[in-house]
Order: structure tokens, then C-alpha cells, then sequence
């Protein structure tokens, strides 16, 4: 008997995943979690039945959220993650040799010890003597800390529940105080395909607070039309401007130093949403 999982981010939209089998799927305190293993995507992590990552598609969504950040602020010491619990992020982030400490501030233990044992190619990291795992709500680790990372990624659930706050001019205005003089944030900000109010409003929120704001693309084959927008607020350094020239090599799939500045021309449609 074949086995389908039908996704159902968006409303009258759904991608199907034949399924191999299931790995987990358990009830945490703050979501419905399963690991399912796929035909075509191999293992797959959802929470509350949205794809969060899969096996094959993984590295494009960890790879531009780590790197455009990190390429962009000459020194990225200090690196804070909220949410990413499965660790692909972390796994990113300290490629970068300059990077002395990588804390992710996770609300869901279960994600992280489910994705350490199910998903050891991404959660790899989390292991590393300079990750610091912080188990508890973004919203309030960020209002805790002043002036201390040179780097935040938001690397969160769409905007419900738990992950709400995470988006919005406030939480915006508190990670401006959490960061360095000189620090960057970036978050992921949904599809502008199907939700292009959202994009506008979080774009608009961050617009507020920081003197850089800019928007870039990914192509994500797993979530809702693909198109996927990522959204950069920057204290002093330009995300697209940056001179790169003598930027490391690290070992990317999807991530060149090209694509770092081709990834913030925008389509028409897009384009309009950050004016
Ligand atoms: N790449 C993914 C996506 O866009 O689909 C996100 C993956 S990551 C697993 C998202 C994580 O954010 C989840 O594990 C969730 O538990 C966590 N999260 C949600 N709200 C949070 C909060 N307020 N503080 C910290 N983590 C939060």
C-alpha cells in the first residue's frame, strides 16, 4: 500500500511526499513533531505537519541564511540562532573560523534530540565545543542579552504559535539591542508567491528599525512554491554592496560568492513588496 503525505502549509495548496516510513512522530509541549523518511527527499523533519527540512534539500535554506550573514560582517565572532534546532544553521555557521561561539536558543528540546537522532547529516554540529545550546523562548533570550552578537539568525516556524513574536517590529527593535555596533540579523520570511503581505509587513517592520534592510531569494524545492524569501537588517555593513574579494573559501552546494550578490535582484513581483 502506498504511503502519502500531504503538506498543508498553505491553504487550497499541498504538496505529496510518498512515504517510506515513519521515524518518529510524538506530541511535545509545543508541537505535533515527526521524522518521516521520503522517496523523493529522503528524511524529512515536520512540525505540526509543515515541512522544516529534508535530507535533500536542506543545504539551500542553511547555507544562505548562515553565509550572507556571516560574508557580510568582517568579524562575526558571536553568533546567536533562535529556533534551527535541528542544526543546520549551527552546522553553517562555524565554517567560518572567525566564529568563537555559535549559542542556539531552541524553545523544543525534542526537536533538537530528534533531530540528533534521526538527522545526524544536518544536527552534525551541535556537538561542537563552540555551539552553546540554550533551551527556551527566543523572545525572551534576545530581550536578556544587550549589544552582545555580531550575528543573529531567526531561523524559526512560520509565524504562529511559538514562532509568532518572533516576527514583528518589536521583536526587531530588541534584537537591534542585542546585537554588536556593527551586527547583522537575518530571518526567513516566508513565500512572497502566497503570502506576500507577510513578506511586505516583516520587510517593512525591519525596514523601521534598521538603517540596511534588504530582501533576497532562495529557491527551497520543499516549501510552498519555492520561491522563498529571506529578509537582512544590517547596522553598518551592506549585504549586496560587500567587497568579497578576499573572502574565504568554504565548502558549499548551493552558497558562491556570485550567487551572494545575484541572490538580491529581485523579481518584479518581489521587488515591489520592499518598496
Ligand atoms: N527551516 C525551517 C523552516 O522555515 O521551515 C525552520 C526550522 S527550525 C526546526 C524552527 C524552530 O523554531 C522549531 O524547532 C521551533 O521549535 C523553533 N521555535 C519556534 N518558536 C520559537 C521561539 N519563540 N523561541 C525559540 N525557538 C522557537
Amino acid at each position: 500500500m502506498d504511503m502519502w503525505l500531504k503538506e498543508g502549509q498553505i491553504e487550497n495548496a499541498a504538496m505529496t511526499y510518498k512515504i517510506k516510513e515513519t521515524l518518529v512522530r510524538k506530541k511535545t509541549e509545543y508541537q505535533d513533531l515527526a521524522i518521516v523518511d521520503t522517496y523523493s527527499f529522503g528524511r524529512m523533519l515536520l512540525l505540526d505537519g509543515i515541512v522544516q527540512t529534508t535530507i535533500k534539500d536542506e543545504y539551500v535554506y542553511h547555507e544562505m541564511i548562515a553565509h550572507i550573514p556571516l560574508f557580510t560582517h568582517p568579524n562575526p565572532k558571536k553568533v546567536l540562532v533562535v529556533g534551527g534546532g535541528d542544526g543546520g544553521a549551527i552546522r553553517e555557521v562555524l565554517k567560518h573560523p572567525s566564529v568563537e561561539k555559535a549559542v542556539l536558543c531552541e524553545i523544543d528540546k525534542e526537536v533538537i534530540n530528534e533531530c540528533k537522532r534521526f538527522l545526524p547529516e544536518i544536527s552534525c554540529a551541535l556537538d561542537d565545543a563552540r555551539c552553546e545550546i540554550f533551551v527556551g523562548d527566543g523572545i525572551k533570550y534576545v530581550h536578556e542579552h544587550k549589544n552582545e552578537f555580531d550575528v543573529i539568525i531567526v531561523d524559526s516556524t512560520d509565524p504562529f504559535g511559538a514562532a509568532e513574536g518572533l516576527f514583528g517590529g518589536s521583536f526587531y527593535k530588541e534584537i537591534y539591542d542585542c546585537l554588536t555596533e556593527d551586527g547583522i540579523f537575518i530571518a526567513q520570511t516566508e513565500t512572497p508567491f502566497y503570502l506576500p503581505e507577510v513578506v511586505k509587513r516583516v520587510y517593512n517592520d525591519a525596514n523601521a528599525v534598521f538603517p540596511i534592510t534588504k530582501l533576497f531569494m532562495a529557491g527551497i524545492p520543499t516549501y510552498p512554491s519555492g520561491f522563498w524569501s529571506f529578509t537582512v537588517g544590517s547596522k553598518k555593513h551592506d549585504p549586496e554592496t560587500v567587497d568579497l574579494s578576499n573572502s574565504i573559501d568554504i565548502d558549499t552546494k548551493y552558497y558562491t560568492k556570485k550567487l551572494h550578490k545575484a541572490c538580491f535582484v529581485l523579481p518584479k513581483f518581489v521587488e515591489d513588496l520592499t518598496k
